[in-house]
């Protein structure tokens, strides 16, 4: 399989070069050359095949011969070992719960992949890559905790100091090893400006291969498309139609769903949730694009003003605005609306839902489900990752498990840094 860039003025690579690069060098972000549907025997046959069959049979075609079979399904049982359940919720809607993995987000799976491929094209030590990465939170801990000990790769974690929560933190400054945490004096903005200066600058890269971790990368962007497999795999005996609902940022989980709608999924239709940071809504009402700087919310992992993987959804729907507004909506919603959202889920069922989880809810409700349809919203992170916001809004404790204890024990170690220029004299030294 080979990977061209969305901006078209930088030559075709190989699966490992795209992963191995992440961004192309004319900054577009790379896309697979063709998706082949599955077989109908695949999805006939779904609820007989196990985690590592269903992903393997999925990504095979965009690995192509890089990884042999015998590896990629050790990868791939190596990264899926935890459930993906979907919770029956209430009528005709459930949530697909996908923070059961060791740092409770959802962005394990694709860090883990990543990462894990990684080391297989470094296994002669010929690729040694260091991995730059900003976070505001989640794609830290999931990174960190996703490279720790995978031979021939750096791990550099930026994250803007007092700004992420407690067990964030944690998760990204206690592992060691081949993981390093900088702490920058600044906002998430900053961390990333910093990370995107390192990325042009050839007194680095000539001596560095750098690469990212975010969902640009395709080794952790693809795999997400695994979540919706595993989901219809649990409800195809409802024999309705499938709505997902996807609390969305950067549009990296949900633009994964929709490949996974083009290898043959049955889905009816995407509702991508999003809080006020709202620039795909407003695209969908006017048909122009105008990102806007990102506002703090409480599902901060989706304070995202100019999302990156929209470009491949556009390309994932023909570029077509009709064809695109047939089969996806985007709904916003404030943090009033979201804390009521949790408050409603909570008096009504029980369930302890976190604030992103609680804004795939309110999409599902915007879309307006009809007899037959069936809802899923995804559960991105557990609700112990945003615990002040979720206690102090149910008024309720969350009991804190025990990956997430072990974690809160250790020792935090971080650097911190003013500027650039010592981000880098660090990546130099
Ligand atoms: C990253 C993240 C999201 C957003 O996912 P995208 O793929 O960037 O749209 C949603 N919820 C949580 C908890 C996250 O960490």
């Amino acid at each position: 399989m080979q990977y061209y860039s969305l901006n078209n003025k930088a030559p075709k690579v190989s699966f490992s070069e795209a992963v191995i690069k992440g961004l192309a060098p004319d900054r577009g972000l790379y896309f697979p050359e063709s998706i082949t549907p599955l077989p109908a025997s695949f999805f006939e046959n779904i609820e007989n095949l196990d985690k590592v069959e269903i992903a393997y049979q999925a990504i095979r075609q965009f690995v192509g011969d890089e990884i042999p079979e015998k590896e990629l399904k050790e990868i791939l049982k190596d990264v899926l070992d935890f459930d993906f359940p979907v919770i029956d919720f209430k009528e005709n809607i459930g949530t697909l719960e996908l923070f059961h993995g060791p740092t409770m987000a959802f962005k394990d799976v694709g860090a883990r992949f990543m990462a894990r491929c990684l080391g297989y094209f470094n296994r002669n030590n010929e690729n040694h890559v260091t991995v730059l990465v900003a976070t505001s939170g989640d794609t830290g801990g999931a990174v960190a905790n996703g490279f720790l000990g995978v031979k021939g790769v750096d791990v550099v974690i930026l994250y803007p100091t007092g700004k992420v929560s407690d067990i964030q933190e944690k998760q990204l400054t206690t592992l060691g090893q081949n993981i390093t945490a900088l702490e920058v004096e600044g906002v998430f903005d900053d961390c990333q400006d910093m990370v995107k200066t390192a990325f042009l600058d050839t007194t680095i890269t000539d001596h560095k291969q750098l690469t990212s971790a975010n969902s640009i990368n395709i080794a952790r962007w693809l795999p997400q498309l695994f979540y919706f497999l595993f989901a219809y795999k649990q409800v195809k005996s409802k024999q309705k139609d499938i709505v997902f609902s996807v609390p969305s940022g950067n549009f990296g989980n949900i633009c994964a769903g929709i490949v996974a709608h083009k290898l043959g999924l049955p889905v009816k239709h995407f509702v991508a949730s999003t809080n006020v940071n709202d620039t795909v809504v407003r695209y969908l009402k006017t048909s122009e694009y105008n990102p806007k700087p990102s506002r703090a919310t409480i599902s901060n992992a989706m304070d995202v003003g100019n999302p990156s993987n929209f470009i491949r959804i556009q390309k994932l729907f023909g570029n077509n605005f009709e064809v695109l507004k047939n089969s996806f909506s985007a709904y916003s919603f404030n943090d009033d609306q979201t804390k009521d959202a949790m408050k409603e889920i909570f008096d009504a069922t029980g369930y302890v839902a976190d604030p992103h989880g609680a804004v795939g809810y309110l999409g599902l409700k915007e879309y307006e489900l009809n007899g037959n349809d069936y809802g899923i919203f995804l559960e991105t992170a557990h609700p112990v990752k945003f615990l002040d916001i979720v206690e102090e809004t149910l008024d309720t404790k969350v009991e804190i498990p025990s990956q997430i204890q072990k974690v809160i024990k250790k020792e935090k170690k971080s650097i911190h840094i003013h500027s650039y220029e010592k981000l880098k004299e660090f990546l130099l030294q």
